[in-house]
């Protein structure tokens, strides 16, 4: 069987983050690399919006970026600078072409385009083949304790029906990026978060991404308990694009959907010494919004850190006073007792955009967090704090 020093299983977001990272530090040059992947990309199957105040490695890569986003509920528009964090968006597919182009000059990196059929302890299985590391790295959600026996976004949602361990939402969404004839567009204004739309009987919202001033990113995004049919999504698409621009032709250039587990259960149980889940299995996902792409960098920066200095290697993430806040949120959504255009909303109306930008990046102070809370109604928050805390392991 051949060894390897690491086996990188799913060369999606978290798998070439950790190939980026490990790649930039020259000490880890010499490590005989295997990457697997049933379907190593060659398109465009999602676009990443993250805010940071720094640049980050792929500044040269970003489609656009915005320095004021929007909420709109009802009557109530707020329009927030976002200084001193700037919201970026960077194409999935000039990630994933970047990272492989860099790491293809590499002799000690070899890339296998197979599905792996299972994962076990150290071994790597595909058919009529297997591989052995020190350490393997996946981001294969099927192999994931929680999710072993999905194949699916159908399977998934079956299983979040049944699934035992509560709350668990999804963050399900249709994009599409669309080019009108005319102008329609304000690119320096991200309208974030437009809660005049279908809720569906939960939270939804529309997140309209001007990339210039004809072309946008349109995208149906919902936070609840099981998926919709995909009408759904388009009809409410439709809805929006008839109602903000009327009488205007477009063209829909680029279409994208995703579900993303929200949840508090912990993805890093299978975590071994030899095999260490990342990304989506390995926790990286906000749970109270299912951002993932900057933590997903910090979690691979930090595994590759760990690699150069010879340390175990580990993407389980703390437990902080931010994952008890994303429980209570996360709980109040569950369990319908407060909508989360309503939350957000009133969030937004009393906060600066960097204050809810920290305290959804977990970076935020004591002080930044009571900012929020005041914001919230006391008895309902504090009431289900303290069902949280009587669960909280
Ligand atoms: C459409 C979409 C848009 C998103 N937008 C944002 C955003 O704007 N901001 C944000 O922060 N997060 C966003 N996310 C969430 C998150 O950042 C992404 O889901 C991210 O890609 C997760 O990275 P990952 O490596 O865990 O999974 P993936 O990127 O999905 O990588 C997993 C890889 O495993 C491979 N694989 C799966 N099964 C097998 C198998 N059996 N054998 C071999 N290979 C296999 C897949 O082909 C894939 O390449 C988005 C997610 C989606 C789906």
């Amino acid at each position: 069987m051949d060894k390897y020093d690491y086996i990188i299983a799913g060369a999606g977001c978290a798998g070439l983050s950790l190939l980026h990272y490990i790649h930039q530090d020259s000490s880890l040059h010499q490590k005989k690399i295997l990457i697997i992947d049933q379907n190593l990309k060659k398109s465009n199957d999602r676009t990443w919006c993250f805010w940071e105040e720094e640049s980050s490695d792929f500044e040269s890569l970003l489609t656009t970026s915005w320095n004021t986003i929007s909420i709109h509920q009802a009557d109530r528009n707020f329009y927030l600078p976002t200084a001193p964090f700037t919201y970026k968006m960077i194409e999935g597919l000039s990630f994933y072409e970047s990272i492989i182009a860099k790491a293809r000059q590499s002799e000690n990196i070899e890339w296998k385009e197979v599905k792996i059929e299972s994962i076990n302890d150290q071994i790597v299985y595909w058919e009529g083949g297997a591989a052995t590391a020190k350490y393997i790295f996946s981001s294969i959600l099927q192999y994931n304790p929680v999710f072993k026996d999905a194949n699916s976004i159908h399977e998934l949602n079956d299983l979040a029906k049944r699934y035992t361990v509560k709350p668990f939402l999804w963050q399900h969404f249709k994009g599409v990026t669309v080019e009108f004839n005319n102008e329609v567009f304000d690119p320096s204004c991200a309208r974030w978060m437009d809660f005049n739309v279908d809720q569906q009987k939960a939270t939804a919202f529309m997140y309209v991404l001007p990339i210039h001033k004809k072309k946008a990113l349109v995208e149906y995004t919902v936070f609840s308990k099981y998926i919709l049919d995909k009408k759904d999504y388009d009809d409410s698409i439709n809805s929006f694009i008839a109602l903000h621009y009327p009488n205007q032709t477009y063209t829909i250039l680029h279409e994208e959907f995703g579900a993303i587990p929200m949840t508090q259960n912990s993805f890093s149980s299978g975590q071994t010494s030899g095999y260490i889940p990342i990304g989506t299995i390995g926790g990286a996902v906000k749970a109270s919004t299912g951002f993932a792409f900057k933590s997903i960098q910090e979690q691979t920066k930090k595994i590759a850190a760990a690699l150069s200095k010879g340390e175990q290697p580990t993407a389980i993430l703390k437990k902080t006073r931010h994952s008890f806040y994303d429980a209570v949120l996360l709980d109040i959504l569950y369990n319908d007792k407060m909508s989360g255009a309503e939350i957000f909303t009133r969030i937004f109306s009393k906060n600066k955009a960097a204050t809810v930008f920290k305290f959804l990046s977990n970076t935020s102070s004591i002080f930044d967090d009571i900012k929020i809370m005041v914001t919230l109604p006391t008895r309902l928050f504090l009431f289900t704090a303290i069902r949280v805390l009587l669960r909280w392991k």
